[in-house]
């Protein structure tokens, strides 16, 4: 069902990812009736990835996917309403209630809690986005499989680059992580597990400029430039992965709420509150630093409890 004119909410989530979902738990319990939009990529990003092992409660890991499913039974369980693949595409933040415009309408809100999370970063080439798709992927679960005795590279030196790299492992005969220095962001378990895997292969110091492939064919080189003496080279691989990082979902809150240079919403921590009276942000959408399922769980229950005590203090 999509939103339709005039609909009107006092607790309205945007993004279904554990923040969203938890936010969505708590609103639900205190009876606000809350509706979420999942935007397009329902669950988010812990949709995409395979074991979540760092989540408390679940002493032998769950999958990504079965973990938000969960989230979502139980937010839906004390009655929270949740559309699929409808997503914000403006926003007046300047009246209230707030007025939403979705791609199946329109909605307003007297809060709204944004839960919109992060989408992955890519390198910027021309070649990587020609042949994304053909050769080149920004999602080692989704695409992997493809890649079944092949030889991959993986991009990025921190722990989505270690877990992607040691998930490829399944599938590919080689994976080769190349990464532009010679330090690790990633946490010293996930980089160990890789470095002990003797599937994986590394290139440090190296930053790659070119794709080399095409449509037809897929991908069978990509050009390296050391980061330190300049010098080029061509490493033939038959597929690319990048997972270095990822950007804020806020194209739609430009200019008006407070964002940092990144484009992260910036809170008034410790709450959740943005710079607008009855906005909340929770999840990777403002959180630049630990963007971990249970950071982000948490913060969606700070700003569920922030809009019911905003909504109890605005009551008319
Ligand atoms: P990240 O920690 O920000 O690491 C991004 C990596 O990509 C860095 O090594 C960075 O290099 C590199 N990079 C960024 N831009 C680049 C560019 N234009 N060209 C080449 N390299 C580039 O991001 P992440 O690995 O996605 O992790 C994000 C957060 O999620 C972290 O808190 C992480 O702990 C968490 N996470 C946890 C798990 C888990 O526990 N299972 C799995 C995945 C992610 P520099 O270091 O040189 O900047």
């Amino acid at each position: 069902m999509s939103s339709e004119n005039n609909e009107h909410r006092s607790v309205l989530i945007l993004g279904t990812g554990p923040a969203g979902l938890t936010a969505a738990l708590y609103a639900a319990r205190a009876n606000l009736e809350p509706l979420l939009l999942s935007g397009y990529q329902p669950g988010g990003q812990l949709t995409i990835t395979t074991d979540v092992e760092n989540f408390p409660g679940f002493p032998k890991g769950i999958l990504g996917p079965e973990l938000v499913a969960h989230m979502r039974e139980q937010a839906e369980h004390f009655g929270a309403v949740v559309r699929d693949l409808e997503a914000a595409t403006e926003v007046d933040l300047t009246q209230h209630p707030f007025v939403v415009t979705t791609d199946g309408g329109q909605l307003t809100a007297d809060t709204l809690v944004i839960a919109t999370g992060a989408t992955a970063r890519l390198l910027g080439l021309e070649s990587e986005g020609h042949l994304m798709g053909y050769g080149v992927s920004a999602c080692a679960t989704c695409d992997g499989f493809f890649f079944k005795d092949k030889e991959v590279i993986v991009v990025g030196g921190g722990d989505s680059a270690m877990e992607e790299a040691t998930y490829l492992t399944r599938f590919c005969s080689k994976v080769t992580i190349v990464h532009r220095r010679e330090e690790f962001r990633a946490s010293k378990i996930m980089l160990e597990r890789a470095q002990k895997n003797p599937k994986i292969e590394w290139q440090l110091n190296k930053s790659v400029t070119e794709v080399v492939g095409s449509r037809e064919n897929g991908v069978s080189a990509v050009k390296l430039k050391d980061t330190v003496t300049g010098e080029e080279s061509e490493y033939a691989t038959q597929g690319m992965f990048v997972a270095i990082g990822h950007v804020p979902n806020t194209q739609i809150f430009q200019g008006k709420l407070d964002m940092d240079d990144a484009g992260y919403l910036k809170v008034e921590h410790p709450t959740t509150r943005t710079n607008v009276e009855g906005v909340f942000a929770c999840g990777d959408v403002m959180d630049p630093i630990y963007r971990q399922a249970v950071t982000a769980a948490g913060t969606g229950c700070a700003a569920a409890i922030d809009a019911e005590r905003w909504l109890e203090a605005n009551e008319s």
